[in-house]
């Protein structure tokens, strides 16, 4: 059976917009920046770089409980799970594994296995079909010989350039909505 990873920030959930939103009134109060202006991890919001923010945010159990789905995503998550193998999987610290498996169940999400933990290697995994808005990850994966699905995001739009090569080849694959990704998916890998 077709396995496919799908990973959870900035994939089935706009954790961006929700942690500015979030640091606004608990942490960085001044902080007056939208989702564009997010290009990298490394990005400075109010001094501090977004991945020491967000981790910091992730200690908050009412910020894990709380993060918004993106539109389409449980449906799209939900189709995948009927015909194949789901495991989401994210580098969040293993400590918040608990609340992220609530908050998927919680969403309506469905899915095989779920793996959390920032030692996690995704590229690695015994999958067909990485679903990910991570550009090195992307990268990384399509040059083991998978197949790599791009959530559009604007930390993604410049890919690393080891990966023109495998976007001719079609094996990293742009989406900007979920309902494109399972329609792709199902046309890809089923006799439909
Ligand atoms: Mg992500």
């Amino acid at each position: 059976m077709t396995r496919i990873a799908v990973d959870i920030d900035g994939v089935l959930t706009d954790h961006v917009t929700y942690m500015l939103e979030f640091i606004r009134g608990t942490i960085l109060k001044d902080v007056e920046m939208t989702k564009e202006d997010v290009d990298s991890w490394d990005t400075l919001i109010g001094g501090y770089s977004f991945k020491t923010i967000f981790e910091k945010c992730l200690e908050y159990d009412d910020f894990l409980r709380n993060m918004p789905v993106i539109e389409g995503a449980v449906e799209g998550v939900n189709r995948l799970v009927k015909e194949f193998h789901v495991i989401i999987v994210t580098a969040r610290p293993a400590s918040t594994a608990g609340e992220t498996y609530n908050w998927l169940r919680k969403n309506g999400f469905q899915f095989h296995t779920l793996l959390v933990g920032n030692t996690v290697d995704r590229t690695l995994l015994n999958i067909d079909v990485l679903i990910d808005d991570n550009p090195h990850a992307i990268t990384g994966f399509a040059m083991r010989g998978g197949l790599s699905i791009v959530y559009s995001q604007p930390w993604n739009m410049r890919l690393p350039p080891d990966a023109d090569e495998y976007i001719e080849k079609r094996r990293i694959i742009r989406f900007r909505e979920w309902s494109g990704i399972t329609q792709f998916i199902y046309n890809r890998f089923l006799d439909t």
